[in-house]
């Protein structure tokens, strides 16, 4: 008998081809199968997405429909909650299914043959029935802390969803551990997936994976997932971990998609992180989503943070208004950490007007290098100078193609725009009047890097641990930022030499305070640190706060140094509350305020937002395009009804309005329901769509809706 399949393939992400799309097929394939389908000329990989002959196949007769390729053979079918989960986040991201299906998918998969295929698939089962041979004995697990066992407890006993609110260093990871063993010991097959925000944290706790599960469940038990694996080795993850093979997959936001039949944990670390965030395509957020996930599947979900976010704190919050999630605390830190740095503040109002580092500072920074301990200094901008400047004629050193300035970099003498990439050798003179002395305004790590150099010049670091006045060598500075570490394997590299003891004083952006363990620096310091204080993102004293906090909690970690370890926070407001929360190392009041200030503003997680985002030539036609299907809503059948909760704000340019010579315009909609919020952009999905192919869309290059944006 001939059967109508519909099947998901990939779809560009408006197309109004959003649906599946029917084939011909003698064989009657479930619903899941991963199939390969004429598309056009080509031929390309598709899911099967309903039961065959089902509603969703159009009725056509099956004669006029072309015939499907053939099924990936050797694979089962994703299960129905893996389907669901494609579904809700099309839906909820506004995408379509294709697109958001087949991304999911690894990329290798679309390429391969059957037959190839099966080769690795084969390739696969024999390594992994090689397993239980070479078990080693388990290590020797350390006594859980009072905090931990009680954490455990009640994870035990409570269906969740967890949020662990714990210090860094308060041995999360160890819960993360014990979390995972009694689930996967209790049920012979069952998985669990453990997230964390970077690629770069991924060895580091792969390794802790694998020596303690790997003498439990066999030597690919463990498998990690995240995009700086090649396609090969990531088709080889999916693999195991969709056929089950795998008990435990770690991996990045884009693990949240992976094909787990039997999850039953998902675990999610620093679940505060913005790079959880998509920031391109669906722009899910891996931590939501998990979530979902979590209780679409059975799975218990623990997502865990020394700083968690606003939503989840709030959600945490044992009131009646939060109270979704339940929150575990585990406020000390173990061991050698256990004391805080202090921090110190310094008023730089009081300090001559050009210091760029205050002497009390300096002071402390010189000590420290005598002493032989090392120190972090960050600064939030790359580059030497933010901009070049002429005193003349006040001509700056702008990007011609983005509303943006272009850094100077001393090391190559370029100007670059951090923005589109534009580059050029820095003028001899001023372009604008010939003047010859133009000079660098601001400063960014590169200049910070020399004038500690500078500073610091007649420091001498001693030659040994016990050497009382050192005669050693001159300060050894290094600097840790996107420009330094460019290369494939330098991050590791300058961290090896960190860890070595190579370095005294290490100069860097926020990439340096994000999860690395700097256990032999004992102070950090943050030379601007009011930058984010009177942002427009409302969301900037979080990612401020929750930087700082964490750059505190990496340094002195080392049991003899951890005493007296500092943080010194450069700022002209000392009193503002951030610093007053940071220096109790006090995230709750910290954050009880500014929930208060949501709450009196009502903005999230007091209300719901999405961003529609468009781009085009000139900002008139962006904004155009966004007045008009702003208007279009209005006219919507059921538009009174779908409008009643929400508030569709005015078009206005993005904060970086250009780049790459492209205008951009937003326009942010609001609601206090976010089922209301869902509604709307659903229905208002096809305006935007027709809007697109009217004069008012004439010239746009793209548009996206972005739901519960992190930058707005
Ligand atoms: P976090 O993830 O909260 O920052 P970690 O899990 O990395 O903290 O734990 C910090 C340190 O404490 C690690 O070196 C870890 O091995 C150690 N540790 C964790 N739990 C215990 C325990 N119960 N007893 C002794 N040491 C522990
Ligand atoms: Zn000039
Ligand atoms: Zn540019």
């Amino acid at each position: 008998m001939t059967h109508c399949l519909s099947v998901l393939v990939q779809t560009p992400a408006h197309s109004q081809m959003a649906g599946a799309l029917s084939y011909r097929s003698e064989l009657a394939f479930p619903a899941g199968t991963l199939v390969r389908v004429p598309l056009g000329k080509r031929e390309v990989l598709g899911v099967v997405w309903d039961a065959p002959d089902g509603a969703a196949a159009q009725q056509i007769a099956p004669e006029k429909l072309r015939a499907l390729a053939g099924p990936l053979e050797g694979l089962t079918p994703l299960t129905p909650a893996w389907r669901q989960l494609i579904t809700f986040a099309a839906g909820y991201y506004q995408r379509s299914l294709g697109e958001v299906a087949l991304a999911a998918l690894p990329p290798q998969l679309r390429d391969l043959s059957t037959v190839q295929l099966g080769r690795r698939l084969k390739r696969n089962a024999k390594t992994s029935t090689q397993d239980d041979t070479n078990c080693a004995k388990g290590e020797d697990l350390a006594v859980l802390t009072p905090e931990q066992t009680l954490a455990l407890q009640r994870f035990d006993a409570e269906p969740g969803p967890f949020l662990l609110f714990g210090a860094t260093g308060s041995g999360k990871t160890e819960v993360y551990l014990r979390c995972v063993a009694r689930l996967l010991t209790a049920e012979p097959q069952a998985q669990a997936m453990v997230m964390v925000p970077e690629i770069n944290l991924t060895p580091q706790l792969e390794a802790r994976f694998m020596a303690r599960f790997n003498p439990l469940f066999g030597e690919h038990a463990v498998v990690s997932l995240h995009s700086g694996m090649s396609p090969a080795q990531r088709l080889k993850s999916w693999l195991a971990a969709h056929s089950g093979a795998a008990r435990i997959v770690l991996g990045t936001r884009m693990a949240v998609f992976a094909s787990l039949p039997r999850l039953r944990l998902i675990i999610v670390d620093e679940e505060h992180d913005p790079s959880y965030k998509s920031g391109e395509g669906a722009r899910y957020s891996a931590r939501d989503l998990a979530v979902y996930r979590g209780r679409l599947e059975g799975a218990k979900v623990l997502l865990g943070s020394a700083t968690p976010s606003l939503e989840s704190w709030h959600h945490s919050r044992p009131t009646q208004e939060g109270g979704r999630y339940l929150r575990l605390e585990m406020p000390s830190r173990i061991g050698a950490a256990a004391t805080l740095p202090l921090v110190r503040r310094v008023d730089m109002n009081h300090q001559s007007k050009r210091c760029v580092i205050a002497p009390p500072l300096l002071a402390a920074l010189a000590q420290r290098v005598t002493c032989g301990e090392q120190s972090l200094v960050f600064l939030n901008r790359r580059g030497y100078a933010p901009v070049l400047h002429c005193s003349d004629c006040d001509w700056k050193s702008e990007c011609p193609h983005c509303s943006a300035y272009r850094v100077f970099h001393k090391i190559d003498r370029t100007l670059r725009c951090h923005h589109c990439g534009y580059t050029e050798r820095v003028p001899r003179a001023c372009p604008a009047c010939g003047n010859p002395d133009i000079t660098a305004m601001g400063r960014g790590t590169e200049r910070l890097e020399e004038h500690l150099a500078e500073l610091l010049a007649d420091v001498r670091r001693p030659n040994s641990v016990s050497d009382q006045w050192p005669q050693g060598e001159p300060v050894r500075i290094a600097r840790i930022d996107a420009d330094s570490t460019r290369l494939k394997g330098e991050l590791a590299a300058q961290l090896a030499r960190v860890h070595a003891g190579e370095v005294d004083v290490l100069v860097g952006t926020q990439m340096i305070a994000k999860g690395h363990d700097f256990r032999r620096i004992t102070l950090v310091a943050a030379i601007n640190a009011d930058s984010a204080l009177f942002s427009s993102d409302f969301r900037a004293p979080e990612r401020l706060f929750s930087l700082l906090m964490q750059a505190a909690g990496r340094a002195g970690r080392d049991a003899d140094i951890s005493g007296h370890s500092e943080m010194w926070l450069q700022t002209f407001h000392p009193q503002h509350p951030l610093f007053e929360a940071l220096k109790r190392h006090d995230y709750p009041a910290f954050a009880a305020g500014q929930l208060a200030e949501r709450a009196q503003a009502a903005l999230p997680p007091f209300s719901f937002q999405a961003l529609v985002r468009a781009e085009a030539r000139t900002q008139d036609i962006a904004q155009g395009f966004l007045c008009a299907a702003s208007a279009g809503a209005a006219n919507m059948a059921d538009g009174a009804a779908l409008l009643q909760h929400i508030s569709l704000y005015p078009a206005v340019p993005m904060s970086m309005q250009r780049v790459a010579n492209v205008e951009r315009a937003q326009m942010l909609i609001e609601s206090p329901s976010r089922a209301a919020l869902q509604r709307f952009l659903t229905a208002w999905q096809a305006v935007l769509h027709v809007t697109r192919q009217q004069a008012e869309g004439k010239g746009l290059l793209r548009w996206a809706i972005d739901v519960d944006p992190l930058l707005i």
